[in-house]
């Protein structure tokens, strides 16, 4: 009897111990997806969104002290829609923006399609706002509307 309540005390000590671990934003810790993606860093996802220049909204909204015409455009993606490859739809995603990491598949989201819905597939790091591109679709005109 009393080794049975020390077992119970163990395992509930454990428990308590295991639900105190701290969550982090974007961590499941019954994560068991097949895209390896590690929980609480990275995740492979699809994020739907516009393609925008970040200077030039800033330099449009609040006259920020850029020049695109010399520098080169700063493009980001405003997430309307995100889906992890596991299926999971996070709407606490949608609003903010994330950056492309320098890559040849990004290459075309950096140097045009501004303006344009596109839906990215790739990484999407938690603790910085960027996504490693994977690939991409422009979305057609007749799309946006839905
Ligand atoms: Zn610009």
């Amino acid at each position: 009897m009393k080794r049975k309540f020390a077992l119970t005390l163990a395992l509930a000590s454990a428990l308590a111990l295991i639900s105190a671990l701290p969550v982090f934003p974007g961590e499941d810790q019954d994560h068991t997806c097949p895209h390896a993606c590690k929980p609480g860093k990275f995740e492979m996802m699809h994020a739907t969104g516009v393609n925008y220049c970040v200077n030039c909204a800033l330099k449009n909204e609040l006259n920020a002290e850029v020049d695109c015409v010399k520098s080169g455009h700063q493009t980001a993606l405003k997430i309307t829609k995100y889906i992890s490859f596991c299926g999971e739809e996070k709407p606490e995603f949608n609003g903010k923006t994330y950056f492309y990491f320098v890559s040849e598949a990004a290459k075309p989201l950096r140097t045009a399609h501004l303006g344009e819905t596109v839906t990215v597939s790739g990484r999407l790091y938690f603790d910085l706002p960027v996504i490693e591109v994977q690939e991409f679709k422009v979305q057609k005109p007749e799309e946006k509307k839905n």
